[in-house]
């Protein structure tokens, strides 16, 4: 039997798969989840809008709507069911330790207005984490503010623009190499700046002299992703700061790709002044299906003065308290203080690994130096040097047999993978990004490597399956622009229909 063959005999949703329509779909007049007895009271008038022409919720007994939803849990893919090497957004495992540390009725059931006499343990929590936080990068203090890695990119260029306006200078360009993540040029924007974009360097980093070239009296100075999303490291780093600075800019870091290099590289020698952490991403807080992450800041010394209020503050005798008298500061970015429960659970991490945090960036570099060795003959990698936590290959050589990126994607879905982050970064074509992380262990690396090489192999040989791909799944293959322009929710998955 032939994939194709298998597909059309329903593989992938025969055994004990089953169809899962609407709960509106399902239910019927009358069924309820609960019975209560008659009360004996006299009726109550209800509202019009809870009343007579409320939602209109479907009626259904509880059994109908546990199944509902734990069928619907077993669609899930997630760090927990098995290998996701999404390249840039670090999908590593999440230690059950830190849902336990967070589900502790003194932190999960503390109120935030609680006086701070009452909450001295959560208190001195978001200190130490902005300490560790800061040291692990070398910077100098840290904000929990922000609520994700873009929100923390919006903090860092607020804080830029509120430096150049104290010290004199109005500047309202921010260069941004070719490279950057869509978040970087859309933070500088909401803080009014424009952006120039830097050329990429013929190794995929950024060149000393390009920078001096854009570098001008206007510009409040360059956002740097390093490891670059390349998963380069950014060598000319030093310089380039050397030149911002010389020139009356700073330098923000995007610090998603931190898992590479958590506790090795001071980015505070380096030079950088504002660096945002993805806690959802490097501190092995959960992703939560696009939220909610956390998006920390680590400032250098003179950025201090800047950061979010009202902060913590330790006491001689050691008690905590909030200060709020902050001049200088740009304010408050959330309300209360931040994700506290995400936190937490980054505390819990780095508290777990202490100094061992650095063999979890070795290892996720090593992990990805290996599936790059292990591929490198079957795919085209369009930057043939060490890489760090992620490697990136193209489709050029699977072109040839007119298999894409998109295919080849879609062919692991139908071997067991979450398919890699697939064209971004944007400078290079056709673009297969995979980080495996330091979560993986060997065989399991070695288990991807065979699917991605039977994946050469077919692209090779029967380009027609890829291109039918996935045949395995609940849904097929999809046209994505109308899934997500015109998306249907309504019952059978559709294969071979429309989205
Ligand atoms: C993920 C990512 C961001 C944005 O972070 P969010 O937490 O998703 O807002 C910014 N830059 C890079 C390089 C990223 O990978």
């Amino acid at each position: 039997m032939t994939e194709n063959d298998a597909a059309a005999a329903g593989i992938g949703r025969s055994g004990l798969v089953l169809e899962e329509p609407l709960l509106w779909e399902r239910g019927r007049a009358g069924r309820s989840g609960m019975s209560v007895e008659e009360s004996g009271l006299s009726a109550v008038r209800l509202p019009a809008e809870i009343a007579g022409d409320g939602p209109d919720w479907p009626n259904l007994s509880e059994p109908e709507v546990v199944r509902h939803y734990t069928r619907l849990s077993t669609w899930n893919f997630g760090v927990d069911t098995g290998m996701y090497p999404l390249g840039s957004c670090t999908m590593k495992y999440n230690p059950k330790i830190n849902e336990f540390l967070a589900s502790l009725p003194g932190f999960a059931k503390a109120h935030p207005l609680l006086p701070e006499s009452a909450a001295q343990g959560a208190l001195r929590l978001i200190r130490e984490l902005e300490e560790f936080l800061a040291e692990i990068v070398g910077l100098e203090a840290a904000t929990l503010q922000p609520a994700a890695g873009a929100h923390g990119e919006l903090c860092g260029m607020l804080m830029i623009a509120a430096w150049h306006r104290q010290n004199g200078g109005r500047r309202d360009k921010v260069l941004i190499p070719d490279t950057a993540h869509g978040t970087n040029p859309a933070s500088a924007a909401m803080c009014g700046m424009g952006e120039v974009k830097v050329p990429l360097g013929r190794d995929g980093c950024l060149e000393t002299a390009t920078v001096a070239g854009l570098m001008d009296e206007h510009t409040a100075g360059i956002m740097i992703t390093n490891p670059n999303t390349l998963g380069l490291f950014e060598s000319n780093l030093p310089e380039i700061c050397r030149l911002v600075h010389e020139r009356g800019g700073l330098v923000y870091a995007d610090g998603a790709n931190l898992n590479a290099i958590m506790g090795r590289v001071d980015m505070g020698k380096i030079g950088v002044d504002v660096l945002h952490y993805n806690l959802h991403k490097s501190m092995s807080t959960p992703h939560g299906g696009g939220g909610p992450g956390a998006g920390p800041v680590a400032v250098g010394e003179r950025l201090i003065p800047y950061l979010p209020g009202p902060r913590v503050e330790r006491l001689a005798d050691g008690s905590h308290v909030w200060k709020r008298d902050l001049p200088l500061s740009i304010g408050r970015l959330h309300a209360f203080h931040g994700q506290f429960a995400v936190c937490l659970r980054a505390y819990a991490y780095i508290l777990s690994l202490g100094p061992e945090i650095r063999t979890a960036s070795g290892l996720a570099v090593l992990n990805a130096n290996y599936l790059q060795a292990k591929l490198k003959h079957a795919f085209d990698l369009p930057f043939d040097r060490r890489c760090m936590h992620e490697c990136v290959f193209t489709d050029a050589k699977q072109k040839k047999r007119g298999v894409s990126t998109l295919d080849m994607a879609k062919r692991l879905i139908d071997l067991g993978y979450h398919p890699p982050t697939v064209y971004f970064p944007l400078v290079v074509s056709g673009a297969m990004m995979i980080e495996p992380t330091e979560s993986e262990c060997k065989e399991d690396l070695d288990a991807f490597i065979a699917a991605l090489l039977r994946v050469a192999n077919e692209a090779e040989n029967h380009p027609d399956l890829l291109r039918n791909a996935p045949v395995r799944s609940l849904a097929g293959r999809m046209d994505e622009t109308t899934a997500a322009r015109r998306p249907r929710l309504t019952g059978d998955m559709g294969r071979g229909g429309d989205a």
